[in-house]
């Protein structure tokens, strides 16, 4: 008898064949089977989604209908939950069912053949089997401190989920090994997922989970999954989770969809960071999939952050207050005497005017060179001055292909534009009038660490610091940002000289206030931090607050120098309630002042959001397309339950209005009811589908939703 699948493939996000597709199979292949099927001239993986047996099946013209080519023999079907978490994703951020599901497959499933699966899978079954190693028993754990102990018997006894919130050297960490170390050792099927914002920014992390791990489970215990991996790495951990062997699978946002069959925990460290939203394709949260899909397999859940994003803290208030979330606190560091840096501000009107650093800055970067310890410069801009300006004339260096200047790089005398890419050379005399005088405007990374050189040449290094680097050196900046870390492994090579000692001012963007353990930094200074405090966008003193929580926790990380260390911050706004509450490392008292701000506006998380983005050739089309669109929605979805509190706002530019030649404008949609919104949301989408068929639409390139969306 022959058999009617319907069948997920990956369409273009837009396309009118969105819905799961139907095909023939004389198997009658269970749902979550992978197969590859006929699509148009070429054959796609697919993802087996029902059994139309019954239901839609004399609706089908039998002789249009074309069969599976052939299952992925040795895959076990996708289990029913891996189906309804991403059924789920695609219907919460307004994608198709396919594009969701064959995004969370790895890439390599979609290419190899069925026969070159089969070898794979064989290669990969052999490997397993002879790894399978006794464990030696020997865990190299430590004793945890009281508040590290408190935390993990409240998560042993209650459901979650947890936020556990500590404070930056706490042991957070250790917390979450310890939950995993229980658990795998309670359970020999038992599998976790340990998220982290961005894996190759924490080299150490892994080595430690690795470690750890490896001697008790074989080495194959630990799986790895972000986007820094090969193809065939990625096929290679996707399949020890599918198929049990790997117990944890450690990564970055992706790891969300990983397919466990066992699955018991989600970690999600830092919980709070933007890296977490996808920002194309399906804009969707890994951390709120994390929470969601806890609920749906079972799984215990723990957020960990200093800083918890606004959202989490607000669901950890307590539970007589409506909080959904269990708090965890470890408010102290480990270790005797280890305290929390001490911040500085200094008021920068008291500075000559166009001053970098401020005297007494340098002065304490000076007396930590003399004594042999490290200091830790950022600023979030790289590159050597955002614009170059003509003296005589109006001319900046304008990016001609995006609303935004490009930005000077002096190392290799080029102009370029950090949104689309286009880089020329330096202009020896102004393009407009000829002037030879044409000069930096502002500062960024580059500039810092060419600046504070000149700064210190006379400052001599001690020679108490290692042998290996000699007394009466010169002082050594170095600099790691986006830029200095181009190239493979120039990351981990310059954070290698960083630990060695080698360097003694370390200049960067944010990428050296995450995560790193440094030990001898004992200043951490942010040089011009005041733009997010008047920005336009809700979310920026967030931001800020926790990166600044961020770097401070840089410094003073060896028990040994805490007491003498410093977090520095040079201010125009010295009496600021962000800097005070960061003063005081008062993350509830930011929190609760932001919260009450959020609370009078409507903000999240009192209200919610989706953001429509539309790109098109002209600003007018793309806001066209928009207000066409939100016209049709007053006109035909006025009955709709809730269309009352869905409030839609009028298109407006996007804060960066043109990249690579392309206008981009977006309309922000919020309703104080999640449920209200998503109905508008699903209803919606048929409408702008038709409104981007109109005639006066053509010039439309493309539009998105973003559901959630993390900056406005
Ligand atoms: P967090 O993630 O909260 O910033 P970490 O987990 O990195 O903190 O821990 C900070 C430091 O303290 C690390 O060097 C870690 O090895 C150490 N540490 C954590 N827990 C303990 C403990 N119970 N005893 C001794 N050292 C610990
Ligand atoms: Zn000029
Ligand atoms: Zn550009």
């Amino acid at each position: 008898m022959t058999h009617l699948l319907s069948v997920l493939v990956q369409t273009p996000a837009h396309s009118p064949v969105a819905r799961p597709l139907t095909y023939e199979s004389e198997l009658l292949l269970p749902p979550g089977s992978l197969v590859r099927v006929p699509f148009g001239k070429r054959e796609m993986l697919g993802v087996v989604w029902d059994t139309r047996d019954d239901a839609d099946a004399p609706l089908m013209d039998p002789g249009k209908l074309r069969a599976v080519a052939g299952a992925l023999e040795g895959i076990t079907p996708l289990s029913a939950t891996w189906r309804q978490l991403v059924g789920f994703a695609a219907d919460y951020y307004q994608r198709s069912l396919g594009e969701v599901a064959l995004a969370a497959l790895p890439p390599q499933l979609r290419d190899l053949t069925p026969k070159q699966m089969e070898r794979r899978i064989k290669r990969h079954a052999k490997a397993g089997a002879s790894d399978l190693q006794e464990s030696s028993g020997t865990t190299n754990s430590v004793a945890l401190s009281a508040e590290q102990t408190g935390a993990i018997v409240q998560f042993d006894t209650q459901k979650g989920p947890f936020l556990l919130f500590g404070t930056t050297g706490s042991g957070k960490t250790e917390v979450y090994l310890h939950a995993v170390q229980t658990l795998l050792a309670r359970d020999p099927d038992a599998q976790a997922i340990l998220m982290v914002p961005e894996i190759n920014l924490t080299p150490q992390l892994e080595a430690r989970v690795r470690a750890r791990f490896a001697t008790l489970y074989g080495e194959d215990a630990v799986v790895s999954l972000h986007s820094g991996m090969t193809n065939p790495q990625r096929l290679k951990s996707w399949l020890a989770a599918h198929n049990g062997t790997a117990r944890i699978v450690l990564g970055t946002r992706m790891a969300v969809f990983a397919s466990m069959p066992h699955l018991q925990l989600i970690v999600v460290d830092e919980e709070h960071d933007p890296s977490y939203k996808q920002q194309e394709g399906a804009r969707y949260s890994a951390r709120d999939l994390a929470v969601y899909r806890g609920r749906l397999e079972g799984a215990k859940v723990m957020l960990g952050s200093a800083t918890p994003s606004l959202e989490t803290w607000h669901h950890s208030r307590p539970a007589a207050e409506g909080g959904r979330y269990v708090r965890l606190e470890m408010p102290s560091r480990i270790g005797e005497n280890s305290e929390l840096p001490f911040v500085r501000r200094v008021d920068m009107n008291n500075q000559p005017k166009k001053a970098v650093f401020s005297t007494p800055l340098l002065e304490a970067i000076r007396e930590r060179v003399a004594r042999g310890e490290q200091s830790m410069v950022f600023l979030n801009r790289r590159g050597y001055a955002p614009v170059l300006a003509c003296s005589a004339c109006d001319w900046k260096s304008q990016c001609p292909h995006c609303s935004a200047f490009r930005v000077f790089h002096k190392i290799d005398r080029t102009l370029r534009c950090h949104h689309c890419g286009f880089t020329e050379r330096v202009p020896r005399a102004c393009p407009e009038c000829g002037n030879v005088d044409i000069s930096p405007v502002g500062r960024g990374t580059e500039q810092l660490e060419e600046h504070l050189a000149e700064l210190l040449t006379d400052v001599r290094r001690p020679n108490s610091v290692s042998a290996l680097f000699p007394e009466g050196e010169p002082v050594r900046v170095a600099r790691i940002d986006a830029d200095s870390t181009r190239l493979k492994g120039a990351l981990e090579s310059q954070l290698a000289r960083v630990h060695s000692g080698e360097v003694d001012v370390l200049v960067g963007t944010q990428m050296i206030a995450k995560g790193h353990d440094f030990r001898r930094i004992t200043l951490v200074a942010a040089v011009n931090p005041d733009g997010a405090l008047f920005s336009s966008d809700f979310r920026a003193p967030e931001r800020l607050f926790s990166l600044l929580m961020q770097a401070a926790g840089r410094a003073g990380r060896d028990a040994t120098i805490t007491s003498r260390s410093e977090m520095w911050i040079q201010t125009f706004h010295p009496a600021h309630p962000l800097f005070e509450a960061l003063k005081r490392h008062d993350y509830p008292a930011f929190a609760a002042q932001q919260l009450k701000e959020r609370e009078q506006a409507g903000m999240p998380p009192f209200s919610f959001q989706a953001l429509v983005r539309a790109d098109a050739r002209t600003q007018e089309a793309a806001q066209g397309f928009l207000t066409t669109a939100s016209a049709a929605a007053a006109v035909q979805l006025a009955d709709l339950p809730g269309f009352d509190q869905v409030t839609l706002y009028p298109a407006v530019p996007m804060s960066i209005q043109r990249i690579a030649d392309v206008e981009r404008a977006q309309m922000l949609v919020e309703s104080p009811s999640r449920a209200a919104l998503q109905r508008f949301l699903s209803t919606w989408h048929a409408v702008l589908h038709a409104t981007r068929a109109l005639p006066e639409c053509k010039g439309l390139i493309r539009w998105a939703v973003d559901v959630d969306p993390l900056t406005i």
